[in-house]
């Protein structure tokens, strides 16, 4: 981090910043004699007021580049900082796009073992006027460096373990079935999907070695969707986690066993080479799922019907290799929740 600036703003969160890896962070600052600033304000899925206050603690201790230590949250927290500093823009302004190559450097260390945000040029966070979450994209804001390891992940509660690594799981599967993805991105998604499936599908808490591999098998996922992007799938999960406080990673596993089965019905030819990764049946990587998710929430009827309908209008819904119709979507809402179509 020594050629990266003279003071740091370290972004965190609360259990984040107890895992061993703040401390690790700031003796090595010390070490280089570089200063830093703490902001463990982070809570999960980001405000633009949490974004805000963390650039207001940026200029006040004059740092010049930012660490973001954490689960997604924190390390899109950072990077959104990152951005925003050194292209300011109003509240309005802030999701419209279109944003430069100019960033403070960013250096991520995860402690969740599933967005990958660390390998990735995009900051998420919620998006108020829009009723969902938004993504901020810039390349300035790919880390500078990521520090990875399993270690920090040890203390994740079993639930948390579980919902990141279907995150993980539904990037590197999502990655696969896009119009965009190459022969580069399906490398790092299939070898993401190698390594995870057989940890999801055992459901125990996992190892020290599984850890290290769960966290290697996310950063891998991450590099596939920094090329390709997500699907739907993520778009219909930002609506979960806006209106019902769903964590990020179940919602993308609640929906995913649905899509799965859609692209199975179409014959899409990236679903076998997601299975031939798995080494897994669609019927059987859909079990998995289920049983990682558990008890579904008891979600009204109509809301599902209104997403249906505003998943029509998401940017991804013509970007994938299998077709969405309303229709479909409305199944997939549905069935993930239990109810009949
Ligand atoms: P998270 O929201 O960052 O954290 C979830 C929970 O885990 C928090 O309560 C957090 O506590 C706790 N936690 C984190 N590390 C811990 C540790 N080592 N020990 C104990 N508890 C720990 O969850 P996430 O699933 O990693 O991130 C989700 C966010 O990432 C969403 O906003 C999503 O949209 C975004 N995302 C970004 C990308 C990207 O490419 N940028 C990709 C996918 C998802 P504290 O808050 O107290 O630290
Ligand atoms: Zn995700």
């Amino acid at each position: 981090m020594a050629a990266l600036g003279r003071r740091a703003l370290i972004v965190t969160g609360k259990s984040s910043a107890r895992c061993g890896a703040l401390a690790d962070i700031t003796s090595a600052l010390g070490e280089n004699g570089q200063t830093y600033a703490v902001y463990d304000g982070v809570r999960p899925d980001p405000t633009l007021a949490c974004v805000r206050k963390g650039l207001a603690l940026l200029k006040e201790s004059g740092a010049d580049f930012v660490v973001g230590i954490g689960g997604g949250s924190p390390m899109d927290a950072a990077k959104a900082i990152a951005l925003l500093a050194a292209e300011p823009r109003e509240d309005g302004a802030v999701f419209s796009g279109g944003y430069g190559n100019a960033a403070l450097p960013v250096v991520c260390v995860p402690t969740t073992a599933g967005t990958g945000s660390e390998v990735t040029p995009y900051a998420i966070l919620t998006n108020d006027a829009a009723r969902t979450k938004t993504s901020l994209f810039s390349p300035a804001i790919f880390p500078k460096l990521a520090y990875l390891d399993g270690g920090y992940t040890e203390g994740l509660p079993p639930a948390i373990t579980r919902n990141t690594a279907m995150d993980a799981f539904s990037h590197a599967a999502e990655s696969m079935l896009k119009q965009s993805s190459s022969p580069a991105s399906e490398l790092f998604a299939r070898e993401s999907l190698r390594m995870l499936y057989p940890i999801l599908s055992s459901l125990k808490t996992p190892t020290a070695g599984e850890r290290d591999s769960l966290l290697l098998a996310a950063s891998l996922a991450g590099m596939a969707i920094a090329q390709t992007g997500t699907t739907v799938v993520h778009g219909m999960g930002y609506f979960l986690t806006y209106d019902y406080g769903i964590p990020h990673g179940r919602a993308n596993g609640l929906l995913l066993g649905e899509t799965l089965r859609l692209c199975e019905e179409q014959k899409v030819a990236a679903l076998s080479e997601i299975c031939a990764a798995c080494g897994a049946g669609v019927t059987e990587i859909c079990a998995t799922l289920s049983a990682l998710c558990g008890e579904r929430e008891k979600l009204p009827k109509a809301k599902l019907e209104e997403y249906a309908i505003r998943t029509m209008g998401t940017k991804n819904v013509k970007k994938c290799k299998f077709e969405l119709h309303p229709e479909d979507a409305l199944r997939i809402f549905l069935h993930s929740f239990g109810l009949s179509s």
